[in-house]
């Protein structure tokens, strides 16, 4: 009669050892179930669209994370992402060097917010850029399951800039992808930075948008995008300058 016996000292408690079966299932949500559906099944990502502010999430979600309130509109977006930030990686997730090097990236989509972050198939590291227009490259639908990993990799697409309309382009093409890259590369040079830029992330986002789409930035831009790569050297110089006083407070990049 175990439950009647009464246990005075601990020591007199019997026990053994077995295991409880437990399994757990984790659901993504009714939203993000959704989104995993028009993935698995029409291989398109689906959005939410906020009635109140207008504002478009990728992935769907239920509610606005601003209004608070339910968006009931979804529907698949198809047009191409862009390469907002990206890394190299040379170490698995238990620290062993890869093989190869593996680059991720965190891919937006013009004029949503958030984003997916995931592999980019770059043969050669170095060809991958911010704004660098990217497109699913999916597995074929029968081997769908619904996962993220549905999603090979993001591919980069081709982006011929087609905007030289004057004469003489020739000279203007070679002109304009040589602002291009200094541009990009200033971009990213902010971006990497840390520089917090919240007050300038319409700026940033505007710039950014142009840059991707190969435009060419108006003088006012460019002197815009000037400045701010120059807070953002003054940013990394007192970041640095900061850890080389108090090494144990601040983490370096
Ligand atoms: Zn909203």
């Amino acid at each position: 009669m175990p439950i009647l016996e009464k246990l005075a000292q601990p020591g007199q408690a019997r026990h053994w050892t077995d295991s409880i079966p437990l399994e757990y299932h984790y659901t993504a949500g009714v939203a993000g179930e959704e989104f995993r559906r028009e993935l698995r099944d029409n291989g398109r990502f689906l959005v939410s669209k906020c009635s109140k502010c207008k504002s478009t999430y990728i992935p769907a979600r239920m509610y606005c994370p601003d209004c608070f309130i339910e968006m009931k509109d979804q529907f698949p977006i198809d047009k191409p992402g862009y390469v907002y930030s990206f890394t190299c990686v040379n170490r698995n997730r238990s620290g062993s060097d890869t093989d190869s090097p593996v680059t991720v990236g965190l891919v937006k989509f013009e004029g949503v917010k958030g984003g997916i972050i995931h592999l980019l198939a770059a043969e050669d590291p170095d060809s991958v850029s911010i704004g660098m227009k990217v497109a699913p490259s999916l597995k074929n639908l029968g081997e769908r399951t619904g996962a993220i990993t549905d999603i090979l990799a993001f591919k980069p697409i081709s982006t011929v800039p087609s905007k030289i309309t004057v004469e003489g382009g020739r000279a203007e093409r070679q002109n304009v992808g040589k602002v291009d890259d200094q541009a990009r590369s200033l971009l990213h040079s902010i971006e990497e930075s840390g520089y917090p830029v919240e007050e300038d992330e319409m700026t940033i986002s505007s710039l950014r948008s142009k840059i991707g789409k190969g435009e060419l930035l108006t003088r006012e831009e460019d002197k815009l995008l000037r400045r701010l790569g120059d807070k953002a050297r003054e940013w990394r110089k007192a970041v640095k300058s900061s850890s080389e006083t108090e090494p144990g407070d601040t983490l370096s990049g």
